[in-house]
């Protein structure tokens, strides 16, 4: 799960209509699910961390510190499930780079650093819990038979599979053309864990996919990526520097 920094409200007040808030989340952070990190450009919406509930969570619905982006499917098995600050990990507070790992399997789980016992790995495994990362691939077929990835597990699975193909490339020529050609790549199919997991052991790789970069006036890269929360080479820092915001840094 990238770790992000939303920035300050576009605007001082709380916002008339939480809806408002969709085209500065998706100019800030990309146009991707800020749980399950899929880029998607529809069925995309305002996320409430704290769900949109003014006797639990009085004054949070319109509140910019409480938006994120979110897929239907992290959306929709979130629900309005209570959301205590302290149980979860979330992108914009914690250092989530720090809390999961990748396999090239689709399986998203609670960092290997994280022991069995703690309540690090507790909560990990809330906040897998919580967004549905934590579930199986879903066995869908096309006409030809073919299983297809219409889920996020599977679609992890082709993402790695791509990352690991272009990671052969860049070892046979590690020009900053193909490590820039990477970084659209990784941009293209999103995913920006998968791609900070194959390129574990290449810093200079791992440093332009957290950084981006800039061609003319556009830039490449992961917009919002919390660039604190690694260190100069390119690990995660943790816990999270402080982001200001309620219950951050627990990881
Ligand atoms: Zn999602």
């Amino acid at each position: 799960m990238r770790p992000i920094t939303r920035g300050p409200s576009p605007q001082q007040q709380d916002f008339a209509d939480y809806r408002d808030a969709f085209p500065d989340l998706v100019a800030r952070l990309e146009p991707s699910c800020s749980f399950c990190e899929r880029r998607i450009a529809t069925q995309l919406a305002v996320e409430h961390i704290q769900p949109k509930d003014e006797n639990r969570y009085p004054g949070l619905m319109d509140r910019w510190d409480n938006f994120l982006l979110a897929c239907v499917n992290c959306n929709s098995t979130k629900k309005d499930k209570d959301v205590r600050l302290e149980a979860f990990f979330l992108p914009d507070r914690d250092n989530t780079a720090a809390a999961f790992d990748y396999r090239p399997d689709g399986r998203v789980v609670p960092s290997k650093g994280l022991d069995h016992a703690c309540v690090a790995r507790k909560t990990a495994e809330n906040t897998l819990a919580l967004t549905g990362l934590d579930k199986g691939p879903a066995q869908i077929a096309d006409e030809n038979g073919k299983i297809v990835a219409i889920d996020r597990y599977a679609q992890r699975m082709e993402v790695w599979l791509m990352a690991e193909s272009t990671r052969g490339d860049s070892a046979f020529s590690p020009t900053v053309v193909m490590r820039r050609q990477i970084v659209k790549t990784a941009q293209a199919t999103g995913f920006f864990s998968i791609w900070m997991r194959v390129f574990e052991d290449d810093t200079v790789m791992r440093q332009m996919l957290i950084e981006g970069y800039t061609e003319g006036e556009t830039f490449y890269g992961f917009p919002g990526t919390a660039r604190d929360c690694f260190d100069q080479e390119a690990q995660p820092v943790s816990p999270r520097p402080n982001c200001g915001l309620q219950r951050g840094g627990k990881i």
